[in-house]
């Protein structure tokens, strides 16, 4: 999961990272008076800056400088439906500015080509960090970590050297260099960037830009980071399927897939896009496995959000029993057909094998469902599914 700025802001706050007093705003007039609170506490200089999850903002007019209120609901109004690469801009952050003597470039990130985390840090931030590594890259120092070290003192200080910071901005440098690591460490982060980390003529630092990604597999030990989640911007079938602990992701095409485990499911995908070739280039509509040991019940609840997607056309159900038997497979799809009932209105073709394929086959074979299809071939499903989405009143 990527964070907003604002959200790495905060984190970075919790940390200890210097950063800047920050308000959130959607509308111009919220802007303004963000403004005058920051003003009122003591900002000389204000940013307003928009709040969408892709860089380069600065170049595409999404971040601006203001000095009075006025301005700044000025420039929230200027900045406010932008369109950033394809990302909307529906809130602005309005900061207190830092006052610019130079502009550095750090991050910490999981190098998985060299299972390694590497940090990464330049006298020359501000500018698109991969123009750097590519045109410039002995301006870019690139130090592995130790996980068990992390980012202590000394590779701090090795860290500033390699980039060739004089000693006076190193040592400013290096303890904000080591809380970023923690940030890193304790938020089970894959990615923590600042660009620019910038230098104010006073000698003080700070983190202007946040860039920080999650490690969703580590979710489970940050409680705190289920509010960090944008809601809104969430897929709703994503999202109840996220909750029913099933692995959902939505396609493009036509053809519903379901399975068990993951290779399975992605072997599925392969056959029906070939499938879907004779029918006019039909693809699959999702990608939804419902794990090794899945019960009747998620079966039922995974059909059920796929048959809810308008897409869909067709949904091919592959399933190898193995800890999941076949008959609990087959119960769960008439359950959920049942639960549905009328508002069930999609073919299905089911294809079962392995771990009590007989008493699957004959569970759906007695329930002579109108909608239920068996096959008893991967690829025969295949082409069968296809063949009924191809069929099916298209939307
Ligand atoms: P990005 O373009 O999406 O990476 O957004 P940044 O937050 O990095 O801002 C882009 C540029 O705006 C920075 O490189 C700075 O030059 C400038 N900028 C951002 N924040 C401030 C600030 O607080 N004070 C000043 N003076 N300039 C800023
Ligand atoms: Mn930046």
């Amino acid at each position: 999961m990527d964070l907003y700025e604002y959200q790495a802001r905060q984190m970075f706050k919790e940390h200890g990272v210097p950063v800047l007093d920050y308000r959130l705003a959607s509308t111009p007039d919220e802007a303004r008076e963000g403004a005058r609170e920051l003003l009122e506490g003591g900002a000389t200089l204000l940013v307003v800056k928009a709040q969408v999850k892709t860089g380069g903002r600065g170049k595409a007019g999404g971040v601006k400088l203001a000095h009075t209120a006025e301005e700044a609901r000025e420039k929230a109004r200027e900045i406010l439906g932008l369109d950033i690469k394809g990302h909307v801009v529906t809130r602005v952050m309005i900061a207190s500015g830092a006052d610019i003597a130079a502009e550095y470039y750090f991050s910490i990130l999981l190098d998985r080509s060299n299972r390694r985390h590497l940090a990464m840090c330049s006298r020359e931030g501000g500018m698109d960090i991969e123009t750097l590594a590519k045109e410039r890259p002995e301006a870019l120092a690139r130090v592995p970590l130790d996980p068990l070290v992390g980012i202590d003192a000394d590779v701090a200080r090795r860290i500033v050297n390699e980039a060739g910071f004089d000693p006076a901005v190193g040592d400013a440098i290096a303890p904000v260099l080591q809380t970023l690591w923690e940030v890193y460490r304790d938020e089970d982060a894959t990615l923590v960037e600042v660009n620019p980390l910038v230098l104010s003529p006073d000698g003080s630092i700070w983190a202007v830009d946040g860039k920080v990604t999650l490690d969703d597999n580590a979710r489970f030990r940050h409680p705190d980071h289920a509010g960090l989640v944008d809601v809104a911007a969430q897929d709703p079938r994503e999202a109840a399927a996220k909750e029913a602990g099933l692995n959902y992701v939505r396609l493009e095409g036509e053809v519903g897939v379901i399975g068990n485990g993951a290779g399975l499911v992605m072997s599925t995908l392969d056959v029906v896009a070939m499938a879907g070739e004779e029918f006019g280039g039909l693809k699959p509509a999702n990608f939804l496995d419902i794990g090794g040991g899945a019960s009747a019940e998620v079966m039922a609840r995974g059909l059920e959000i796929i048959l809810g997607d308008d897409q869909v056309r067709s949904v091919f159900v592959n399933v190898f029993g193995g800890i999941t038997a076949c008959d609990q497979v087959a119960r769960g799809i008439i359950g959920a057909l049942d639960a549905l009932g009328e508002t069930a209105t999609k073919p299905l073709v089911v294809r079962l094998d392995g771990n009590r394929v007989e008493e699957g086959r004959a569970i759906l074979t007695e329930a002579r469902h109108p909608l239920v299809h068996m096959e008893e071939t991967m690829d025969g499903a295949a082409r069968r599914a296809a063949q009924l989405a191809a069929q099916a009143p298209s939307k």
